[in-house]
């Protein structure tokens, strides 16, 4: 399967700048998800390497081939869309069919492809059925079958799963997840939602803005977060936050307006930059490294006792959010907990301070 390369992408709209200067290198085979938010420019950079639209500068390659110039029917993909785009007065044998009208092939292979496609998506028992008579799940079935049996090696999806209900979504999501683990065909997979890319990628291109904030792999973008931005984007709930000041002298790190409580040991730390005394940083504790009630003493941890606002709980996590100065302090909990907690009871949380992650307050960058 060919890799895809866009090379100092330009693209504006008129004098509007979406993107500038992009470069990203997608591995032969791989899954790669464009995460970010609406109006980030994910879908744009899809488009202008599916050729519905063209680039205002730079160039983008398909293994060894540069398509910057080329018809989009020429490049070599395949797309699903958000909208599944099915044909309505066709059937759904019709639809599978219609996508390789274009490609000239022998009677023989075109039922080959299309009854293969068919039984791989279990849409065998509905081919002549029009979409109007199907599910939304079974609508993106058929528009991933219609991609499928082009063969193309680079197979492009635009938020497929954004229609379906939750339960549909998770469904769709494994069996995608499948077809890639059995096709090893190389994919772009543009979407705003963290746990689709958490759950599918084999590497993520976190976008902010026009610009690749990090790419890594799910792992990496989580644990390692290159920047604020990608830490508060990824994870639900959200990191938390705290401003705060480094004290090198004391070892420690400070967070200015909250309780005096927060005041973090920093020897366990290890500094990916050289920190200065009192530089304005913002700490991050992720909700689920904190332990509750937890009386041991040992690990250098940093203990927070903070009254109880309200707690969640959403199916198999409750998290409990704690009063911290004027900021709300996340801590996920062990549903069973939720029973004994009242407003304003005092929470002891625990924090293992290897877990922190600092990140400089000017630059938004990981220290
Ligand atoms: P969403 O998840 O909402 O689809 P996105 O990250 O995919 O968002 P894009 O659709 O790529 O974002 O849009 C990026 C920016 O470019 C947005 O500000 C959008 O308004 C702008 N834009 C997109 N298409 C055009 C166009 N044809 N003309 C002018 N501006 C456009």
């Amino acid at each position: 399967m060919p890799e895809v390369r866009f090379e100092h992408i330009v693209k504006r709209f008129g004098s509007f700048s979406v993107l500038e200067d992009l470069s990203l290198r997608v591995e032969d085979g791989e899954f790669l998800v464009l995460l970010g938010p609406s109006g980030c420019g994910k879908t744009t950079l899809l488009n202008l390497l599916a050729g519905l639209l063209d680039v205002t500068g730079g160039r983008i390659t398909i293994g060894d081939r540069d398509v910057t110039d080329i018809d989009p029917s020429q490049r070599g993909l395949a797309m699903v869309f958000q909208s599944y785009a099915l044909y309505p007065t066709k059937t759904v044998e019709g639809n599978l069919r219609f996508g390789l009208s274009a490609l000239k092939l022998d009677r023989a292979e075109i039922e080959r492809r299309v009854s293969w496609a068919a039984q791989l998506l279990q849409i065998e028992n509905m081919m002549g059925r029009k979409p109007s008579q199907l599910s939304g799940g079974q609508r993106q079935r058929v528009a991933i079958g219609r991609a499928l049996v082009k063969h193309a090696g680079v197979l492009l999806f635009d938020e497929p799963l954004s229609n379906l209900d939750a339960k549909l979504r998770t469904e769709m999501r494994l069996e995608i997840k499948k077809l890639h683990a059995s096709l090893h065909q190389t994919i772009v997979y543009v979407t705003h939602d963290q746990i689709e890319a958490m759950t599918m990628a084999t590497r993520i291109a976190v976008m902010d803005q026009g610009v690749i904030q990090q790419i890594g792999t799910p792992d990496e973008i989580y644990e390692k977060p290159a920047n604020l931005f990608v830490a508060r984007f990824i994870g639900a709930p959200a990191i938390n936050t705290f401003d705060a000041t480094l004290d090198m002298k004391a070892g420690r790190v400070v967070a200015r307006h909250a309780p005096t409580a927060i005041e973090i040991d920093l020897s366990r730390h290890d500094f990916r930059t050289k920190p200065e005394a009192g530089m304005p940083v913002v700490v991050g504790l992720r909700p689920e490294h904190f332990s509750v009630n937890d009386a041991s003493r040992d690990d250098g941890a940093v203990r927070m006792a903070l009254p109880v606002r309200y707690s969640e709980r959403t199916g198999s996590d409750a998290t409990a959010f704690l009063e911290a100065g004027d900021q709300l302090l996340a801590v996920r909990i062990e549903p069973s907990l939720m029973s004994g907690l009242r407003i304003g009871d005092t929470m002891v949380a625990s924090f293992p301070t290897d877990k922190l992650a600092v990140f400089d307050a000017r630059s938004g960058l990981r220290m």
